[in-house]
């Protein structure tokens, strides 16, 4: 597992490090949350349903 976090200017693998002394702003995990589809589209596909009872399709 890398390890690996970021500020503004730079990358760091210094888990010590909480704030960078350059820029000031503190470092945080250099990767993002993983994407998930299904999840994003999950509220989309209940409110279809939803607009598809309210229709009366279903
Ligand atoms: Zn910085």
């Amino acid at each position: 597992m890398r390890l690996l976090k970021r500020c503004n200017c730079r990358y760091t693998i210094d888990q010590s490090l909480k704030t960078c002394n350059s820029c000031n702003h503190s470092f945080k995990s250099a990767y993002p949350p993983k994407f998930s589809p299904h999840d994003k589209y999950a509220e989309y596909r209940r409110r279809m349903k939803q607009e598809a009872k309210n229709r009366g399709i279903l």
